[in-house]
């Protein structure tokens, strides 16, 4: 299994605060409740379900929800995960398709990315050849230049190359 896609999977799926008041079986009170790993009177240990972590000021105990789960259900990475996935039925592990899916989204996003791109570039050179095209029609006008001097010379083969440029390049 992919461990970075099930994790952001599981993360995305169920809160941190969830699966805190399922394993201790309390209700957390404006993100606050009594630490599970220490005795106190009085709650310091804290959830932000928005960053995905847990704190506690009393013992210094602190984690995201795997680390959470590793703690209370005294289990490994690898069972923690497992454990979410089933007891929330997010079916993350048993989507080997769905992993597939997700990279070949990424795969056809990346390719729609790169064609914008180059739609942006070609429009940019077809401006600046429509522009030097309009530079070379208005210089080759007949009384403009003198005909077979330099500049008149130099704006034919522009425009040779332009005409080139717009047959070949489709522009
Ligand atoms: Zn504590």
């Amino acid at each position: 299994m992919n461990e970075i896609y099930i994790k952001e999977q599981i993360r995305q799926q169920v809160k941190l605060s969830q699966v805190v008041e399922y394993l201790t079986g309390s209700k957390l009170s404006k993100g606050k409740m009594l630490c599970p790993f220490h005795r106190e009177k009085t709650p310091s240990f804290f959830v932000n379900d928005t960053k995905g972590v847990f704190y506690c000021q009393g013992c210094g105990e602190g984690g995201d929800i795997f680390k959470f789960v590793m703690l209370k259900n005294n289990q490994s990475f690898k069972e923690a995960i497992r454990w979410v996935d089933e007891t929330f039925h997010l079916g993350c592990i048993s989507q080997k398709v769905s992993y597939r899916q997700f990279l070949e989204q990424q795969k056809r996003e990346e390719k729609k990315r790169q064609r914008q791109e180059q739609e942006a570039r070609d429009k940019v050179l077809y401006d600046e050849i429509a522009l030097e095209y309009r530079i070379c029609v208005s210089a080759l006008r007949p009384g403009i230049l003198e005909p077979f001097s330099d500049l008149w010379a130099y704006y034919i083969q522009r425009k040779q190359y332009l005409d080139y440029l717009i047959e070949e390049g489709g522009y």
